[in-house]
């Protein structure tokens, strides 16, 4: 698996991929990279230093991601970031969060003194389709209340019973209430949760003018960052 990588066309920077203690929530109905989780404290963290060796500060910016959220990331790891930002003059961080944590990313902003663009899966903003069907457990009413803790929201298209409608909606929104955002094109996996080809085509035709937006990152393979497998 690759777990370091750099984003080169929009928002240059660093990415690696790390691994972490299992996710706390573990219950999206999309979900099958959880498998990437471990409960071994010392093999993770002596994995992530290695992954972290890698890192330069070229672009003096650095994505940590894992599979879950940064607060699943050891502490040793957490220390080794944050050293390393201050070695190699890094002045921006995207970190990743469950809704779960909200009410520590504050704390997270605080530890690591530099900027941090806080990403967060939101799939949708269709409450219903994202808490019921998704199972995401990601229950903000609006976008006010997302904005109040997160960035940047990481949006799926191309699910099996997402109407075009839902779509429209959450483009509309990243596009007019952030200043950055994710947009993934789902891949089927393991799940029950299938992709629609339809959906997709419809969505790449309608929607490709965004590849030259540049606050809005569009990952059509799960692994366009550089980073997984
Ligand atoms: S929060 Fe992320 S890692 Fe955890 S189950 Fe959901 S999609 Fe998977």
């Amino acid at each position: 698996m690759d777990r370091y990588s750099e984003v080169i066309n929009k928002n240059q920077r660093e990415i690696v991929l790390l691994k972490a203690f299992p996710c706390k929530w573990g219950k999206c109905s999309f979900c099958d990279y959880i498998l990437d989780n471990s409960k071994d404290e010392e093999e993770i963290n002596k994995l992530n230093f290695e992954v972290l060796e890698n890192v330069t500060g070229k672009y003096k910016v650095l994505e940590v991601i894992n599979s879950g959220s940064c607060f699943e990331i050891p502490k040793d790891t957490l220390l080794k970031i944050k050293e390393i930002i201050k070695e190699k003059k890094i002045e921006r961080l995207f970190l990743e969060s469950h809704w779960v944590y909200k009410n520590k990313i504050q704390q997270m902003r605080d530890f690591f003194e530099i900027p941090i663009t806080f990403k967060i899966g939101v799939e949708t903003f269709d409450n219903n389709f994202r808490n019921v069907y998704l199972n995401k457990n990601a229950k903000f009413e609006t976008v006010e209340e997302l904005k109040k803790y997160f960035d940047s929201p990481c949006i799926m298209v191309g699910i099996k019973g997402q109407t075009k409608e839902m779509i429209d909606k959450d483009m509309e929104i990243i596009q007019d209430y952030f200043e950055h955002a994710t947009i993934n094109v789902f891949i089927n996996n393991s799940s029950k949760v299938k992709r629609d080809e339809k959906l997709v085509a419809w969505f790449s035709e309608k929607y490709k003018f965004l590849i030259n937006n540049p606050k809005i990152e569009v990952l059509i393979n799960n692994t366009d960052f550089g980073v997984g497998d």
